[in-house]
């Protein structure tokens, strides 16, 4: 670069984390959905937020890069990518390359679980392309979630890879300015990153990835941080894998960027690789059955405060549909009071309760449509007590000042249950989903909410009690040896040993 020239960094977001179980395809109305902007738009929507976009664009404005942001894309978790929408996003990235050239150096957004019908390793797919349009030196900076599937053409591609240290993931921001931070060295000269990647034959470990208590994953990252202090090491990722995307590399890693490549440093990544297997077995959450939910909550006295009731095997955070019924079928049939459930997919269920209006009473189905394998749908007679948009911002702690459209939205009242019925899939990680449409969340003495682990952030700190129930009923359960895998490296625990 000559002296004087302001260098001109890309920033872009291409999100998804893919349950390759899920019969419903991601196509581009899944991102319009959640998050697909273009240009201005994206300083506007996302730069005082919690998000790694934010850091990128505060990392421009500290160094005095100049900031080209095509494309944010994030979608809820689904089924597999679609070409045309892969086509998409990927194309308006290489374009910005090629039209705002010269480019000194790419940050990127990413997941690190997107498998698309036409390719596998979505993200590495996406690396290859751009790098077919860079010179092998432009730094590439990206960042993924906790739970990412790393494989070897993604840490081969980029020259900084940063995932989240904390699950529910609230580190976005901070995960994304480490990797800014590594980015200007390299470009001041300091430093010439590159990437080790190291997996065990695991489809799931280090406890799922959860930071909320003392467990096998706090214990990991310990030992990640003692490490980070060697000689040339620059930053150290434990990713704990998501295991619903069936590709090859499905599992947890670990991740070394250190300055120059050396074996070494796959004996380190190897060394906490082993410490994650030999901790395989243990969990540091406990699930209950629906019916020892149940039994656990209309036992309890009423002065005991809260209970929050997580519905795992429906977790739209992990691809699950959202409109699974068992748990609410239960609690419906318990005649639970001064109880809320957030929420049920259910669009059509909407409009029929809009249709009667608020105030009206509406007899409707709801719920279990997208596969009733899961449970059927229920039918009930309830209250139009709220109807909105369905747009709101996020309270955090977990992306604060995040704007959402969960399009029209109705709490329908059924006997003493509050019901969160929504047009758009969401997991519900926020006190907003309940509080943006009058769910008084301290009059309730019983919240369940479509979520497995994030929910902590926001109602941990309100709950007395909390129980994680897996009814089983969804696309997001423990019971990995039922699902149909097909892809992924063998032998594997759990599926082929204990
Ligand atoms: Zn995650």
């Amino acid at each position: 670069m000559g002296e004087g020239r302001q260098r001109r960094v890309l920033i872009a977001g291409f999100k998804h984390e893919t349950n390759t179980f899920s019969q419903l395809p991601t196509t581009l109305d899944s991102y319009n959905a959640r998050a697909l902007i273009y240009g201005a738009e994206i300083p506007k929507k996302l730069r005082h937020t919690k998000s790694e976009i934010a850091a990128f664009l505060d990392a421009c404005a500290t160094n005095g890069w100049q900031p080209i942001h095509p494309v944010y894309g994030d979608a809820t978790p689904s089924g597999k990518v679609t070409e045309d929408t892969f086509e998409h996003i990927t194309t308006t990235i290489i374009n910005a390359l090629r039209d705002e050239a010269p480019v000194d150096a790419i940050m990127l957004a990413l997941h690190g679980a997107m498998v698309c019908t036409h390719v596998e390793d979505g993200e590495g797919e996406l690396l290859h392309r751009i790098r077919e349009h860079t010179e092998p030196d432009l730094p590439i900076a990206i960042t993924l979630d906790l739970h990412a599937n790393v494989t070897d053409q993604m840490a081969d591609l980029a020259d900084i890879i940063v995932a989240y240290r904390t699950y529910p993931h609230i580190d976005q921001y901070e995960i994304a300015s480490e990797a800014a931070e590594l980015l200007r060295r390299t470009l001041d000269g300091e430093i010439r990153p590159a990437c080790t990647v190291r997996r065990g034959n695991m489809l799931d470990g280090a406890d799922h990835g959860r930071t909320t208590a003392p467990g096998p994953m706090t214990e990991v990252l310990e030992s990640a941080r003692k490490m980070t202090s060697n000689e040339g090491v620059l930053s150290i990722s434990i990713a704990a894998g998501f295991p619903w995307a069936d590709m090859r590399d499905t599992g947890p890693s670990t991740l070394i960027v250190s300055n120059g490549k050396k074996s070494e440093y796959a004996d380190m990544a190897d060394s906490l690789i082993d410490q994650i297997w030999q901790s395989r077995s243990r969990q540091s959450i406990q699930t209950f059955t629906i019916e020892a939910a149940m039994a656990s909550v209309t036992s309890r006295p009423t002065s005991e405060g809260t209970f929050v009731l997580a519905d795992y095997a429906d977790n739209p955070g992990g691809g699950g549909y959202g409109d699974s019924t068992p748990l609410l079928r239960a609690m419906i049939e318990a005649d639970l009071q001064d109880a809320a459930y957030g929420m049920i997919y259910d669009p059509v269920a909407v409009q029929t309760c809009i249709e009667q209006g608020l105030g009206g009473h509406a007899v409707v189905a709801i719920g279990g449509k997208i596969d009733p394998h899961f449970g059927e749908p229920i039918a009930v007679t309830g209250r139009v007590v709220t109807i909105t948009d369905g747009k709101l911002r996020l309270e955090g702690p977990m992306m604060a000042g995040t704007p959402v459209d969960m399009g029209p939205t109705v709490v329908l009242q059924v006997g003493g249950i509050d019901i969160v019925l929504t047009s758009g899939r969401f997991q519900c990680y926020d006190r907003m989903y309940f509080e943006h449409a009058r769910v008084d969340l301290t009059r309730k003495s019983v919240i369940v909410v479509k979520s497995a682990h994030h929910f902590r952030a926001a109602f941990g700190p309100i709950a007395s009690q909390i129980l994680v129930v897996d009814s089983g009923a969804g696309l997001t359960s423990k019971n990995f040896r039922e699902l149909p895998y097909e892809n992924v490296r063998r032998p594997v625990y759990p599926l082929d040993m204990d």
